[in-house]
């Protein structure tokens, strides 16, 4: 044992009270689905953790016909203020399970705990907390004459947060008075059900939010219902573009919030300790299982060389493991699919001629792993600087001038978020002005507020989520 090694901390999984398995959420009671049933994991032990339901068409259909009727029958009809206490109580109960949610997070997704406890659960319980605030104060917000909800709103969330990206759709829809179906990823389903559990304790009335688990053909479904008003998705760009064509030509609303390959800008006047964990931070955080990850690493030439040393220095102290352990720093890569799309993508880098770094650490015997990564050498051509890894895997480039900078950072399709470091206020306002994305963090990265809306240009996709424009989407005659 090293000076420097850790006892082992691990949370307890005592708190869970886990079902051997698991219907889906209609019209406020769970019932057996009429696809065929799979499996939930965790992706650090490949252990099972739960059978879940899987939604058909019918089954589909009849959770959009329970959202339709609280729609017209309760949801529309209630105050909003009314709306905003059914939404604080959810959040006070999020509080209050907070725990048991992030140890299940941990469990299914493979996100250390350290997040899940002190970002993923916190952010959702704030999200019902500013949400619940807008319920009343629709028609004083500046968004419109008389804005109105538009109805059904169905969504369709990913894996990488899965309570969170719950939260940022559903929060909003109820506070604008839409009723909800809602879809999760299929390797992490847990946190969605147990969030239903929540919406019994709230007494929130039934079929305003309904939860239909199963695979893509169960998003592909809810998209394609002919009673649906709103089609939310965060996820792919290839998902997004298919869920796009789908719903042109139709009255359906949508908003798309798709993948991402940020720049993380570095000028050689930065607090260079601070870049580094901003760097760390904004690339290996949850695995880089982040849509707005700054993967891209624009360094100025002349501290390329110190940068890219205290980088190894610092990615060689994290802590690689188990999930619930809360000493871990780098948790499981979320299934074994996103593991060979990011050995495949790494590999490439390495064909394409990029210089391979990976921080030395034990990996575990079973589970999906995947050692902090930096390539070096990494040309704007190349693949690993243009296409999405959603792993733990930084590239980094240099520039010499503010202007290359800019230039490099808008050479991508994507545009979901930036980072700029220095020490100049106005540096840091100018170049903002010139990127195209549409979050850009200043001497940090990945932080996220409710009050702050989110969204991307070009292929990350359109409208915002967050913030009092996150309330447009949901609302019709609104203009954020
Ligand atoms: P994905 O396939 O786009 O999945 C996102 C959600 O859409 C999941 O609930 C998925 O269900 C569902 N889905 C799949 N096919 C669908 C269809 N044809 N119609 C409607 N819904 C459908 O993304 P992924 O496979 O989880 O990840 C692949 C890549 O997407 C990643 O490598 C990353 O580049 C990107 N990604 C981006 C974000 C983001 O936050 N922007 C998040 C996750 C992934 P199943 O889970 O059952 O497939
Ligand atoms: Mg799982």
């Amino acid at each position: 044992m090293s000076f420097l090694e850790y006892a082992p901390a691990p949370e307890s999984t005592a708190i869970l009270n886990l079902k051997d398995s698991y219907g889906l959420f209609i019209d406020g009671e769970f019932v057996d689905g009429s696809g065929t049933p799979f499996h939930t994991i965790s992706p650090a032990t490949e252990k099972h953790i739960a059978e879940i339901a899987s939604a058909s068409d019918e089954d589909v259909d009849r959770a959009v016909a329970a959202a339709r009727r609280a729609y017209e029958k309760t949801w529309s009809k209630m105050s909003g203020r009314d709306r905003g206490k059914y939404l604080f109580r959810i959040a006070r109960l999020v509080q209050e399970r907070a725990r048991e949610l992030a140890v299940a997070e941990s469990l299914d997704n493979g996100k250390p705990i350290k997040e899940s406890r002190d970002v993923d659960v916190p952010l959702v319980a704030s999200w019902f907390f500013y949400y619940a605030g807008w319920a009343d104060k629709l028609d004083h917000a500046g968004l419109g004459a008389n804005p109105r909800a538009l109805g059904v709103a169905g969504q369709i969330i990913p894996w990488n947060f899965p309570l969170l990206m719950l939260a940022w759709k559903i929060a909003p829809a109820l506070a604008a008075g839409n009723t909800v179906v809602l879809k999760p990823a299929e390797t992490t389903p847990l946190t969605a059900l147990i969030f239903a559990e929540i919406l019994q304790q709230a007494d929130l009335p039934a079929g305003v939010v309904n939860i239909v688990t199963g695979a893509g053909a169960t998003g592909s479904t809810l998209v394609r219902h002919p009673d649906v008003d709103k089609i939310a998705f965060t996820g792919s760009t290839g998902v997004g573009r298919d869920i796009a064509r789908a719903v042109a030509g139709t009255n359906k609303k949508l908003t798309l919030e798709l993948g991402g390959k940020a720049a993380n800008i570095v000028f050689d006047d930065a607090p260079i300790d601070q870049a580094v964990e901003g760097i760390v931070n904004g690339i290996f955080f949850n695995q880089g299982h982040v849509c707005c990850a700054g993967s891209r690493l624009l360094v100025q030439e002349s501290i390329h060389a110190e940068v890219v040393d205290r980088l190894k220095t610092r990615l060689s102290t994290l802590r690689l493991g188990d999930p619930l352990d809360k000493n871990t720093d780098i948790g499981a890569i979320n299934s074994a699919a996103q593991l060979a799309r990011i050995r495949e993508l790494s590999d490439i880098g390495e064909a394409e001629g990029a210089e391979r770094w990976t921080a030395d650490c034990a990996i575990p015997e079973q589970g999906f792993w995947f050692a902090p990564t930096i390539f070096t050498g990494v040309e704007a051509s190349h693949r690993i600087a243009r296409d999405e890894v959603f792993g733990p895997v930084l590239s980094v480039l240099t520039f010499r001038t503010p202007a290359e900078a800019i230039a490099k950072a808008n050479n991508t399709p994507y545009g979901l978020s930036a980072g700029i470091w220095s020490d100049k206020g106005s540096r840091i306002l100018a170049v903002a002005d010139r990127l195209r994305a549409g979050v850009i963090w200043a001497n940090t990265f990945n932080r996220f507020d409710p009050s702050s809306p989110f969204g991307g240009y070009k292929e990350s996709g359109f409208g915002r989520e967050g913030g009092r424009q996150g309330l447009t989407a949901y609302l019709k005659g609104a203009a954020a």
